[in-house]
């Protein structure tokens, strides 16, 4: 099981920022930024490279979630980003959308 998977099922103790039945956000262990929290969708996809049809709407979700958090923590702008591929600066193999802000 890789270590979000592990997060999700309570395996590791962790204190997400949000969670819902699809989603889990935590900060990031070592930020990049004032504000660096991942978006982990709580169904193990390994990379953007590995995604199906069928998991458009759970990917786009991540966006959603995105919004949501710029919303209530009230900045003036923000990054989302994908790292695909360890050679692209992926370091756990189940996607997860990088929120960063200053
Ligand atoms: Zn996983």
């Amino acid at each position: 099981m890789c270590i979000f998977c592990s997060i999700i099922a309570h395996e590791i103790p962790s204190t997400p920022v949000y969670e819902d039945e699809n989603y889990i956000v935590i900060n990031d262990l070592h930020p990049k930024a004032r504000i660096h929290m991942l978006v982990i969708p709580k169904k193990h996809i390994a990379t953007i490279s590995d995604m199906t049809n069928v998991d458009q709407n759970i990917v786009g979700g991540l966006f959603l979630i995105a919004r949501d958090l710029a919303h209530k923590i009230q900045i003036s702008g923000y990054k989302l980003q994908f790292n695909v591929w360890k050679d692209g600066g992926q370091e756990v193999m189940h996607i997860h959308l990088h929120f960063l802000a200053n």
